[in-house]
């Protein structure tokens, strides 16, 4: 097939293969995919609405023992830095984020083996029924620990997570979905495999969430097509991603290699990643990572949504928005309607 005739397939509904995906990815001119990609957006999500949603991240306690190579925030337990936070403030970051509108709350930690079971329970029930907040909560390796930390299965757990509040699941800890990759970044996490059979379960349980890329290291354009080819097929599988975020590697430590992504490089995969995930309604720009002009530009190749206002962010430096006011106005500059939703799209 002529390069056009690819694109023109994806733009016409028509299911692209990981090789033609591939000829894209390498061969297209990012423009052309750009064109695409925004046509796409509009055919699934017609109208001129762009979506955010405020949030606070409360990474509830800094030790982990998954030591990504990337990674600048996770301590060893032993640290005179380490923390798990109480429930007192918990509550206290979930009142003041409320003060600012936020109303869902994406509970993050490390892999901390200390902490009990019930601490989470009293945490998702405190959030949920106190405070009357939604929440997001826990990478798929964070779930799989706390499992074996317990001696029960993933099952046993989400039933207990969600039966306290839980009501979504980030796909976070994707980062690339290849194992060389992510031997590289980080040999404790869990293989690409067993991330989507994770989430997939979390899916089937009720507890829909986000799945991203994250890209700008040492990755090939092959390893790119398989992690968008994972998320695919575990959305055939349980239809529980809303949406796919397409991130960058931030700048935290030296001890993982990550390189500078130009935005015609980031706008043809965001544009790409619309094209090949015909199966997932929504495709967020990362206005954290890529900043605003950029984001702007986003809304126009592929994504209708701006993922959102985060109002604390410890892992990552903010260059986002952070009121709700900066959201509709950015969305409003770039020519569209905001709309808020909440993390799971509904
Ligand atoms: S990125 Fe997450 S899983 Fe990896 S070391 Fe940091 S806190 Fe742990």
């Amino acid at each position: 097939m002529t390069m056009n005739s690819l694109l023109f397939k994806a733009v016409e509904g028509k299911r692209l293969t990981p090789a033609e995906a591939l000829d894209i990815l390498k061969n297209a001119s990012w423009t052309d995919v750009v064109e695409a990609g925004n046509t796409v957006r509009h055919r699934l999500n017609p109208g001129n609405k762009v979506g955010y949603t405020a949030f606070r991240i409360v990474n509830y306690t800094n030790v982990c023992e998954i030591t990504c190579s990337f990674c600048s925030f996770c301590r060893p337990a032993h640290s005179s830095e380490a923390y798990v936070l109480s429930l007192d403030e918990i509550r206290q970051k979930t009142n003041e984020a409320k003060a600012k509108g936020a109303d869902q709350i994406f509970l993050q930690g490390g892999v901390n083996k200390d902490i009990p079971l019930n601490y989470y329970v009293d945490v998702l029930k405190m959030l949920t029924r106190e405070l009357g907040v939604k929440v997001r909560g826990f990478s798929p390796v964070e779930l799989k620990r706390i499992a074996e930390f317990n001696n029960m299965t993933l099952d046993e757990l989400l039933d207990i997570l969600k039966e306290a509040g839980l009501s979504s699941v980030p796909g976070a800890g994707a980062e690339i979905l290849s194992d060389r990759m992510r031997q590289l970044l980080s040999p404790k996490k869990l293989p690409a495999q067993v991330w989507c059979g994770t989430l997939a379960t979390c899916h089937r349980k009720g507890l829909p969430g986000s799945a991203n890329i994250v890209f700008g290291s040492i990755e090939t354009p092959e390893e790119i097509i398989e992690h968008l080819d994972y998320v695919r097929k575990t959305q055939d599988i349980a239809q529980g991603f809303k949406s796919f975020v397409v991130w960058t590697f931030q700048p935290q430590t030296d001890k993982f290699p990550i390189r500078h992504v130009r935005g015609d490089e980031y706008l043809k995969l965001l544009a790409l990643s619309r094209l090949y995930l015909d199966n997932i309604p929504h495709i967020e720009v990362s206005l954290l990572g890529m900043g605003l002009s950029l984001g702007e530009l986003g809304l126009h190749s592929g994504a209708d949504d701006i993922n959102s206002i985060v109002i604390e962010e410890n892992v990552l430096q903010n260059h986002g928005l952070t009121t709700i006011e900066a959201a509709e106005e950015f969305i409003r500059n770039a020519g569209f309607t905001p709309y808020r939703r909440s993390l799971n799209f509904d």
